[in-house]
This record gives C-alpha cells, structure tokens and sequence, in this order.
C-alpha cells in the first residue's frame, strides 16, 4: 500500500528505533527511558510531545507489573490512534453556496501543488470546482495555479501580478456564485517575514469572502512541509496567530524520516490534519485517517 511505502524512511527512523530500544528490553529503568526519549526526538516528535509521551509511558509502565516489549509498542501504537481519532478530519461543506476553501503556508511547502491534488480528489467526486490565485506577489504562483487548473481542466480566477489579493478575491466570489461551482479554492501569499502584514491581508481577505459568501471560508487550510520538522510547528504557531486554521495539510511524507512531525502536530497544535502528501503527483493526496495512519506506521 501507497501511504505504508511513502512512510518507509519514517518507519525505519521512528518505529525501527523504538523496535531497536526493545530487543534488549528487559525492565523500565532510567536508561530505557532516555534511549527512547532519543528515538522519538530524533524522528521529530519534538521536545514537548516527547516528553509527554515518556511520562504517559512511565505510567503506562507503573500500572502494568508485568510489560512485554509488545506491550511497549501497542501502547505507543494505541496512543497514535486515540490521539488522532478524536479529531474532526473532514473538509467542512456550505449549505446551498460554493463552499469556500482558503489555504495558506509559506512558499515552497506544496501549497500550489495540494490545491492541484485537492481539485483532483473534490473533481473525482463530481465537484465542480473554481481556483482563485490570491498569491498576487510572486509571478510564478499564479503561473503554477494556472497550469494546475488546465491539468485538472478547472477554470482559474487570476489578476496580474502585485495586484491587491482582496479584489481577486472578490472576483473569484463573483465566478463562484455566477458559475454555480461546488468548491471555490483560494490560494494566498505566505509572506511571514512581516506578521503584521499577513494578519492584515488575510483579515481583509476574509472579510470580502464574508461579505460575498456567509458564513465564508467554510476551511482555513494551513499547508506544512513535512521535511522541515520542527520548523512546521513554529509556522503553524505564527499562522495561527494570524488567523483562525480548521485544518492542516502535511505535505511530502513521502521520503522524509522526520514523519514524527505527525505526532508533534497533532498534539501541539490542536488543529486537526485533514489530508497528506505523499509524493508529487495529481493523486498523492490523502485524506488523513488516524487509524490508518497509525497502522501504516507500525504494521
Ligand atoms: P508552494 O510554493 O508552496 O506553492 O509549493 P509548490 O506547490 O510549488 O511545491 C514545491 C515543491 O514541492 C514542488 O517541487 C512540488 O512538486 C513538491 N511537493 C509538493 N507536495 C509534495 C509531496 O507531497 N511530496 C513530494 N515528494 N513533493 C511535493
């Protein structure tokens, strides 16, 4: 299966550790603790998340007398499952109008290619859908939308580059309304050099979409690279200080041992994850299941 082979690198760093710690297992003392403190901070669990897991851990290890290495792993494995179960993984849906979708992140996490691969999923499922290139400071994202578009055969609602990334907007609201689509996708510029000014942009970008479509952006989707580990969260924290997020998309789980990031998310942030990348074609996005996930990485 696609999602298991995608997370090869990350099974060997995170799961081959935690299976490398417990072929010598025999009791949980200090020295146990501490080699898988290093294992889960080396596939960038990340220092807060890691650690709780260790204390979740030694009490899971104080309650049970007698432990296994297999009793070990079920309870990292069960923990991954219940964490991600609780979340609402699933794109929310307008009554009656287009269902707005807005997503941001910074440049070159994948936030073009996931709206490609997200037309492609809502498309298969009968959608009629409208891009909307509100990245208006680089040249290129336009072109890259664009070209996202024809592949998908999906009209794309642009204005010249450097034009003020409200009044596409508005204009995509209008095309979404008037053409009777069923998703109107958004893209944006994630300039986080200036706090302020994303703030403000995103704020102005909201209130157009609001005004046009009620209850608009139906989903704030904040896309992260998966390879950047730690770095994901740091934007995340300064995404989500701009703006209300209903959803994550990780991208590039393919090929990174650093999928650890996963779990660090999920606990740190609060924010469900809605889909993942898992390679750069049109069809390697998946909606993320937690159960799923948690299988792929240990089974
Ligand atoms: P943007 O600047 O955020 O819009 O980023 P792009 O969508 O242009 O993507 C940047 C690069 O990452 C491109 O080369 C994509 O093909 C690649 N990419 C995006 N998502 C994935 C993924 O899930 N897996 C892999 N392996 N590459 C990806």
């Amino acid at each position: 299966n696609k999602l298991k082979t995608s997370l090869n690198k990350t099974r060997t760093n995170l799961i081959g550790g935690i299976d490398r710690v417990l072929t010598s297992f025999k009791k949980p003392d200090e020295e146990f603790f501490e080699e898988m403190e290093d294992v889960l901070l080396s596939a960038d669990v990340g220092i807060k998340t890691t650690m709780e897991l260790i204390d979740e851990l030694r009490d899971h290890c104080k309650n049970n007398k007698i432990l296994s290495a297999d009793d070990i792993k079920d309870f990292f494995k069960k923990n991954l499952a219940e964490h991600f179960s609780s979340q609402n993984n699933e794109l929310s849906v307008a009554e009656g109008g287009p269902t707005v979708i807005l997503v941001c992140g910074v440049n070159g996490v994948g936030k073009t290619t996931t709206i490609g691969k997200l037309t492609n999923v809502l498309k298969a499922d009968g959608k009629k859908v409208l891009l909307v290139a509100a990245d208006t400071f680089r040249a290129a994202a336009i072109e890259q939308l664009k070209i996202w578009g024809e592949r998908n055969k999906v009209d794309v609602i642009s204005h010249q580059m450097g034009s003020d990334p409200s009044a596409v907007i508005f204009d995509g609201m209008q095309a979404a309304k008037s053409r009777k689509v069923d998703y109107v996708i958004c893209d944006t510029a994630g300039r986080l050099h200036s706090k302020v000014n994303l703030m403000e942009e995103l704020k102005k970008i909201k209130r157009v979409i609001q005004k046009e479509i009620p209850n608009g952006p139906h989903e704030s989707l904040l896309v992260l690279d998966g390879t950047t580990g730690q770095n994901a969260i740091m934007q995340a924290n300064a995404f989500k200080e701009a703006t209300d997020l209903t959803g994550v998309v990780l991208t590039k789980l393919d090929g990174t041992a650093k999928g650890g990031i996963v779990i660090a998310i999920n606990r740190e942030l609060n924010i469900p994850i809605k889909y993942i990348g898992i390679g750069e074609q049109i069809d390697d996005l998946k909606p993320f299941n937690g159960s799923e996930f948690a299988d792929a990485l240990f089974d």
